[in-house]
Formats: C-alpha cells, sequence, structure tokens
C-alpha cells in the first residue's frame, strides 16, 4: 500500500513555498484525496485514457487550483517519467485536463534515490505557472524567455558547474535543476499575489 502520510505532505508544500519565495506565489494545501486505483496510479501519461479518466473523476477548482496528481508511472506511455504538467496556455481548451503530475515517490522523504527531495513537484508547478525549460529550442531559441538566462543546448544531469552547451552565446549553462522560478518572470495565468490553492490527489494500487 502506497500512502502518503500527512507530514510528507505538508512537507512537500513546505518545499513549494521555500522554492517559491519571492515570486509572490505561495501554496497552502486545501485539500487530499486518496484514491485506490491501479489504472490510474500505473498508466498515467499525458494522453492515456486512464490520466483522462482520473482528471475527470478528480480535479477539483478553476485555473487558479493546483491539482497535484501522485501517481506510479510504472507502465505504459508514462513508465519511468518523474512528472508531467500542463501549461497555462491548454486551460480554455480543456480545463479538465488541467493539473501536474508527479512520481509518488518523488515526495519529500520518498523511495526515488536523487529525486526524493520533493524538487520534482517544484519543476513541474513551474510548468504549470507557464515557465519553460531553459534549453527551450537549443541554442537559438529564446530559451526560457527570460532574458538573462544564458541559452543552453540541451538538459543538464545533475548539478555540473561549468556546462557551455552554446559557446557562441554569452554565458555558461545555468547550474542546477530544477528551474528556479524568476520573479522577473509572471505567470501567464494568474496576476501576481494570487494564492494558489493545492489539491492533492494520492493515488495507490
Ligand atoms: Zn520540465
Amino acid at each position: 500500500m502506497i500512502h502518503h502520510r500527512d507530514s510528507q505532505i505538508q512537507a512537500q508544500i513546505d518545499v513549494l513555498n521555500r522554492d517559491y519565495t519571492g515570486t509572490g506565489l505561495s501554496f497552502a494545501l486545501q485539500n487530499v484525496t486518496r484514491t485506490s486505483n491501479s489504472g490510474w496510479f500505473n498508466n498515467a501519461a499525458p494522453d492515456s485514457t486512464q490520466q483522462t479518466a482520473m482528471k475527470n473523476a478528480l480535479r477539483t477548482g478553476n485555473s487558479s487550483t493546483l491539482n497535484l496528481y501522485s501517481v506510479g508511472f510504472t507502465s505504459g506511455d508514462g513508465e519511468g517519467l518523474l512528472g508531467y504538467a500542463t501549461f497555462p496556455s491548454d486551460y480554455e481548451d480543456n480545463p479538465e485536463d488541467d493539473g501536474v503530475v508527479i512520481l509518488y515517490s518523488s515526495l519529500p522523504g520518498g523511495s526515488m534515490t536523487n529525486f526524493n527531495m520533493g524538487r520534482t513537484a517544484t519543476h513541474e508547478i513551474g510548468h504549470w505557472l507557464g515557465l519553460y525549460h531553459t534549453f527551450q529550442g537549443g541554442c537559438n531559441g529564446r530559451g526560457d524567455y527570460v532574458a538573462d538566462t544564458p541559452a543552453e543546448a540541451s538538459p543538464a544531469d545533475g548539478c555540473p558547474t561549468s556546462r557551455d552547451t552554446c559557446r557562441n552565446s554569452p554565458g555558461l549553462d545555468r547550474k542546477s535543476l530544477p528551474v528556479p522560478p524568476s520573479p522577473k518572470l509572471e505567470p501567464r495565468r494568474l496576476p501576481p499575489f494570487v494564492l494558489s490553492r493545492p489539491q492533492l490527489h494520492g493515488l495507490h494500487p
């Protein structure tokens, strides 16, 4: 049985609030649901029928409600994923799909070695708020659309300190994952200072 302890869920919220300090966004847990459904737990993936059914059944709130789903990614197209998120621009066409799906063992204290500090949620929520990867578009793209982020060709593994994958562009690659949310970039979805209200949906087989 895989149930998140309340203390582990609160630890995840605490990580989010620490990581998003200075952005004008904060996270106050509003609700937790725990659902037993091995199909949803195992087969969640961006376009799988199981995740569509899961979100249709569990999603609550509006565009400023963060629905966070914790799943297993054990089979199908999502096998091995750490997480994925919808972008704000997706909301209008498909509001039921809105949200962030993360690997259950990526929560603080989880069993996913090297990825169990809650930073998968931090990273994916960045996408949910409208942030792109710094390597978006490679050396010739606009990256994360934040002017002072150096161009980067590809994702880094770990935290290399002197990686420079775009030698014709200024600056070394940024040093660490996940994407630190920038206070300079206002989320496209939300006016600043609107509180996001996470609903955590814990799935278990
Ligand atoms: Zn990402």
